[in-house]
């Protein structure tokens, strides 16, 4: 299997997610004690807790897509950690993190169904 594509596919959305990340960080370390009017206070809290309800996402897809380049490196990307077979080539191009098939995805999904992750 061609991992090449793949590989440069996932290295930009590595960059990508680590930007992501470290721009959260720096939202989330502002500090409150700033902010004098008790509304703005309300909102600046909400706004904080979202980030980093964004941030745990972006840290979730970084993981996925640390692990898809583990398993180019190891030369066993494509296959599904679960059952071993091939990933369907469709759902690769489209969700090239990906760890399972189709049908194992839809196992995961199942048992805990995902918040706001790209599944096909
Ligand atoms: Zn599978």
């Amino acid at each position: 299997m061609n991992t090449e594509h793949f590989e440069r596919v996932l290295l930009r959305r590595q960059s990508e997610l680590r930007k992501e990340m470290a721009a959260f960080q720096g939202e989330a370390r502002q500090s409150p004690a700033d902010v004098e009017d008790p509304i703005d206070e309300a909102t600046s809290s909400q706004g904080k807790a979202s980030a980093l309800q964004e941030n745990t996402l972006a840290a979730d897809a970084l993981r996925q897509v640390d692990e898809a380049l583990q398993r180019i490196s190891e030369g066993t990307y494509g296959h599904c950690v679960d059952c071993g077979r091939e990933i369907e080539p469709a759902r690769l191009k489209a969700v090239p993190w990906t760890p399972y098939c189709l049908r194992d995805q839809q196992k995961h999904d199942a048992e805990n169904p995902p918040t706001g992750s790209l599944t096909l």
